[in-house]
């Protein structure tokens, strides 16, 4: 099987592959009542090779370069290769099997050759320039999606090494298909070490404290590998959510130590050995691009642009975070008859705050949860505020297949006028559930990328880990889980709200540092009052949560907003250690993975134990097994443009219809058919301010 990319060609494809043909189903929603594993591969292959020659013909072409004949192909090509891949990533990390990652072995450094190929062809890039030079002398008028879309190819071109000399780029490709294959290697490795490191609990007791539902989770989980007892699953971060409520401290350790070992414990699943040749290899490939390392590297290309500029956001939050969260420390380590300098442990800390949480603001997230419940969250608040701000509705299809049978199908309507039934706008698919195929986390894909151009409306996924009930029961949520839904439906609609021409520019596709804005800017309406008296109605008798509640978690939000900053940007600045070293300053023993990460959080003034990062360097998916390397920053940058946003709403009267059309319009409309910048600028009338997000954080 591992041979057929060499002879395949797309004549060569099975037309009985369901990816053959663009799919008959409403909006081009891949059929999975028909796809099986074994359609990926053949599929992909074919689409690169399809879309080499697509390629090849538009480098070839005789004719001098037009926006038509190079921009406008460039933008058409690939398509069957799109609709396989979009398709075979949402699995993979949505349903599992060691198919598909056998399969992601195997394509990966395809993938990243794919791209080179196309990124580092020269006679491409002379046809891009020639636009790009006419367009400069004034001899060519370019729209401005147009304008930009050419300033992006031109600077890819200079990033994939265009200019580099046939040695230099031979060795970059290999770096970019050895770094592809590392990515992986870490992922897997690390969904395979956390099912390893679930905590096995045979004795009851040791689980008090834990929710009747939670256990029976536990026990389900346990069963499903055969074991007897209850499995505490790990969550992909340090802090386990199971921490909050388990009343034996030495469990609590056990769950801590077992979070905290994650891909360190020797054997098969430790990831010291890929994570240091990663970070050796990014440097190394940034170095040659011209960038000092690879933080460098990945700045430029993101709205911060610069290494210093990054460093300077994080160095201004730190010192205050900590400080907050020894506070909070010193505060916490009272309870129970200690001493405020007694220090808190922090496998303790979620259970003393807790207790802080429920004595200062009698607020307990047990109680909480008969009033969060899923069908209501998502009806009556995610979606009901998409219909107050941008006139959406939603209508379940349940006609309509999805990749597991947990997933959930809607079309989406877009009501002119409200009252109107609307016009079809695209299909949101909801996976909620936490199932051992899938890895841990929250996060938006698409299926289909919105464009004017191939008249292609969206299809986008949401992802969650909420922990499924026993059959029959209602799904229960916690707040954080309430907030996550937001979260990621706001990403949903920047993609579903996505008004571009080209597939490219569609919907998120921006630059990291600025695609969690629009999901940030949508968990506001989780707090907003209208929406919130809205969804959190107790399951069984309709009654709205007690207004009394309500104030106390307005209250109590800023409360442990000194952990949460720390720990995040324990982890951010982590993040930004590994890829400001150049190759030599790379660790080269796995021994010293865990001193580099400790002298790193001192040297940032972030080394607070009663704080661990979020996520340690061994088991820190984001930036050794996906896409955010040098980027984990990106989630606090985007915050000062939400914070900013959120002001911007409440000083023009909040969740109105002209408020949610401005938004839409302005921003979530123009997707990466300009900089993000200039779109958030127009929505704001000036550039965005840190105050609003010092403020919300209790930092100032
Ligand atoms: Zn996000």
């Amino acid at each position: 099987m591992t041979s057929t990319h060499e002879t395949t060609t797309p004549a060569d494809l099975d037309p009985a592959n369901p990816f053959a043909a663009p799919s008959a189903l409403p909006y081009g929603l891949p059929d999975f009542s028909v796809i099986r594993e074994e359609h990926y591969e053949p599929a992909i292959l074919a689409g690169m090779a399809a879309h080499r020659a697509e390629v090849e013909a538009i480098a070839t072409n005789p004719e001098p370069a037009t926006v038509e004949n190079t921009l406008v192909a460039l933008e058409r090509s690939g398509q069957l290769l799109g609709r396989a891949a979009r398709a075979y990533f949402n699995q993979l990390p949505s349903d599992s099997t060691p198919g598909l990652e056998d399969i992601q072995e195997r394509l990966a450094p395809l993938f990243s050759a794919h791209r080179d190929a196309i990124n580092m062809d020269a006679r491409l890039h002379e046809r891009v320039r020639a636009l790009a030079d006419a367009a400069e002398a004034g001899d060519l008028d370019l729209e401005p999606d147009t304008a930009y879309l050419v300033e992006k190819l031109m600077t890819q071109f200079k990033r994939s090494g265009i200019a580099l000399s046939l040695g230099d780029q031979d060795t970059l490709r290999e770096l970019n298909a050895r770094i592809t294959s590392l990515e992986a290697s870490f992922g897997r490795k690390l969904l395979a070490g956390a099912n390893e490191a679930g905590v096995l609990v045979t004795d009851e007791a040791e689980l008090a404290g834990l929710s009747a539902d939670a256990k029976a989770g536990a026990r389900a989980a346990a069963a499903a590998r055969g074991q007897d007892g209850w499995l505490l699953e790990m969550q992909l971060f340090t802090h386990q959510n199971v921490l909050a409520s388990l009343e034996d401290a030495a469990t609590r350790e056990r769950v801590q130590s077992a979070s905290m070992a994650r891909g360190a414990t020797g054997g098969e699943n430790d990831t010291r050995e890929v994570l240091l040749e990663l970070a050796r290899l990014r440097a190394h490939h940034a170095q040659l691009l011209g960038y000092e390392h690879h933080a460098a590297y990945i700045a430029a290309d993101a709205t911060a642009g610069t290494t210093a500029a990054v460093n300077e956001m994080l160095g201004r939050l730190a010192p205050a975070a900590v400080a907050n969260a020894r506070r909070e420390a010193a505060d916490l380590a009272t309870v129970g008859g200690g001493s405020p300098s007694g220090g808190v442990a922090a496998a303790d800390w979620s259970y003393l705050n807790e207790a802080v949480r429920k004595e200062r603001f009698n607020l307990d997230d047990a109680a909480l949860r008969p009033y969060l419940e899923l069908e209501r969250v998502l009806h009556d608040g995610v979606f009901k505020a998409a219909g107050l701000l941008f006139g959406l509705s939603f209508v379940e299809r349940p006609d309509l297949p999805g990749y597991h049978p947990d997933v959930r199908v809607f079309e989406v309507f877009d009501a002119a006028e409200p009252g109107e039934p609307g016009t079809g706008l695209g299909l949101f698919l909801g996976d909620f559930y936490t199932r051992e195929s899938k890895r841990g986390g929250a996060w938006m894909d698409s299926l289909v990328v919105q464009s004017t151009l191939l008249g292609e409306k969206p299809v986008v996924v949401n992802n969650l880990n909420i922990v499924k009930p026993p059959a029959g029961d209602p799904t229960l949520l916690v707040w954080d889980e309430v907030t996550t839904l937001f979260h990621e439906f706001g990403h949903a609609l920047h993609g579903l709200l996505s008004d571009v021409r080209y597939p490219s520019q569609s919907g998120t596709s921006v630059p990291r540092d600025f695609v969690e804005y629009p999901s940030q800017v949508n968990e506001m309406w989780s707090w907003d009052p209208q929406i919130l008296t809205s969804f959190a109605v107790h399951h069984t008798t309709g009654e709205p949560m007690p207004a009394q509640w309500v104030d106390t978690m307005l209250a109590s939000r800023i409360w442990g907003e000194g952990f949460s900053t720390t720990e995040y940007l324990a982890a951010a600045l982590l993040d930004q250690a590994w890829h400001q070293l150049t190759p030599d300053q790379v660790p080269t023993s796995v021994e010293d993975v865990l001193p580099f990460e400790a002298a790193a959080l001192a040297a940032a003034g972030v080394d607070f134990a009663s704080v661990p990062p979020r996520y340690r360097s061994t088991y820190f998916n984001h930036i050794f097994g996906g896409g955010y390397s040098a980027g984990y920053y990106s989630y606090i940058w985007s915050e000062v443009l939400d914070a900013d946003t959120v002001q911007w709403y409440a000083e023009n009267g909040g969740l109105t219809r002209e408020n949610g059309e401005a938004f839409r319009r302005k921003l979530l409309a123009r997707g990466g058919s300009q900089d993000p910048l200039v779109s958030f600028a127009d929505l704001r009338g000036r550039a965005a301010e840190i105050t609003p997000l010092l403020e919300r954080r209790g930092l100032v």
